[in-house]
Parts: structure tokens; sequence; C-alpha cells
């Protein structure tokens, strides 16, 4: 899950990347809403964090930019306590959940877990044979012991599960685990895959290695229609 924070406010921003990423999401910070208007114009994304007291270009006018380009990504905007106007409005451009400042992080967080599996369209719970992973609490099972993982693996585990018995590329890989300014090689990502796959062996759980182009979390055989 690849996250845009457009917030101008480095004391805001700093803690919501430091909590984003230690639950696994990736996450590219715009200091400004023109900076925030071209990411959205060049990457896509999965959720945007929208404050709409932005430099450079409002709040209001990057999401109107975005949803006149047609871009369906969910937006959590942000706005201050007396801005009831401004969310209104920002409810109306097409935002799809909003925060008054200041905000307490396990509710951000909250909100933020909600509009990317509504997104996903995918139910709080993954199941892969013996594993299940769980998105709204950000864990994972497997054979119903919680299994001990780092933000990487848990963030790793997600795309791969998501993309089961299909190949995933180490730069698709690359670019869902990491914000801007993380630098992550393909050998940390090949480090990465080794102890996730070690954590995961001994259930029966595993990830081939397609030489040269990526990975591959293996279906379970049942759940195998070819
Ligand atoms: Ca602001």
């Amino acid at each position: 899950m690849r996250i845009l924070l457009a917030e101008d406010d480095q004391i805001i921003a700093d803690g919501l990347i430091r909590s984003l990423r230690q639950t696994g999401y990736a996450v590219d910070w715009a200091a400004s809403g023109a900076d925030a208007d071209t990411a959205l114009v060049t990457n896509a994304y999965d959720l945007v964090i929208l404050d709409l007291g932005l430099p450079k270009l409002p709040g209001l006018d990057v999401l109107r930019r975005l949803r006149a380009r047609n871009s369906p990504v969910p937006v959590l905007i942000l706005t201050a306590l007396d801005g009831i106007n401004d969310r209104v409005k920002g409810l109306d451009l097409g935002a799809d959940d909003y925060m008054a400042k200041p905000f307490e992080l396990p509710e951000l967080e909250a909100r933020v877990r909600a509009l990317t599996r509504r997104s996903s369209g995918t139910t709080p719970v993954i199941q892969c044979g013996a594993l299940t992973f769980d998105q709204v609490g950000r864990c994972a099972q497997l054979h119903g012991v919680m299994l001990d993982l780092s933000a990487r693996e848990l963030g790793l585990l997600e795309i791969l599960l998501a993309r089961a018995g299909r190949l995933v590329s180490k730069d698709q890989l690359v670019d869902h685990l990491c914000g801007w300014g993380e630098e992550v090689s393909h050998n940390a990502i090949e480090v990465y895959v080794h102890r996730l796959r070690k954590k995961l062996e001994t259930g029966g759980v595993r990830i081939a290695t397609v030489r040269g182009l990526g990975y591959c979390l293996e279906k379970p055989q049942e759940e195998r229609r070819d």
C-alpha cells in the first residue's frame, strides 16, 4: 500500500510518516499543493491524506484537479477545527473522509485502514491456506499462531498475498514498500523475502523465486483453478 501525504506542517508530517511506515505502508511526502499535484499525476497511490491549507496550491484545488482526471483514489482530508465549510466543500469535491486537526493518531490510522480496505474491495482478512492476514489489525497468523513480522515483512506479505499465484517483480515490491527518500535495493528485497520465507516455510506456505523476474506466493493446491 502506497500513501501520498500532502501536509506542510513538518511536525505533523513526521509523526504521521513514522506511524504509517511502522504499520507497513509506503509513504511519500509532499509539503506543498503543487508537489502533491505533480506526485498524483506521475505516481499511483492507494490513498491520499490531504491537508487543505497547503502552500502553492490549496488542498481543495489539488482534490479538484485529481477528480477532474477521473482518479478514483480515496482521499482523506485534514482540516482545521473551524474549517467546516472547507470540509463540506472537500466532501462535495469527492473526498472520502475527513479529520479535523488536532487529531489522535490511532483514529487517523483506523480511518486509513477503513479507506484502503474499502478501495481494495477485499475483506479485512486475506486467507491463503494456513496463512491469514488481518488488514485491520496489521498482523498475520500461520496455523492460528501469530507471526512475528517486521513492518517491511508485513508490507511484503500483504503485496504477495494480494497477488497470490501471480508473479510480483522486484520493482513492483520496491514501489509498494518504499516512500520517497527511502533507498531500498533489490538486494534488500531479497533479504526481506529470505526472512519472510523462513517464517512461512514451516507452515507449508511457499514463496517461489521466478529467476530474474521476481516472486510468487504459491496458492495451496485446492485453491488453484488451473
Ligand atoms: Ca497546512
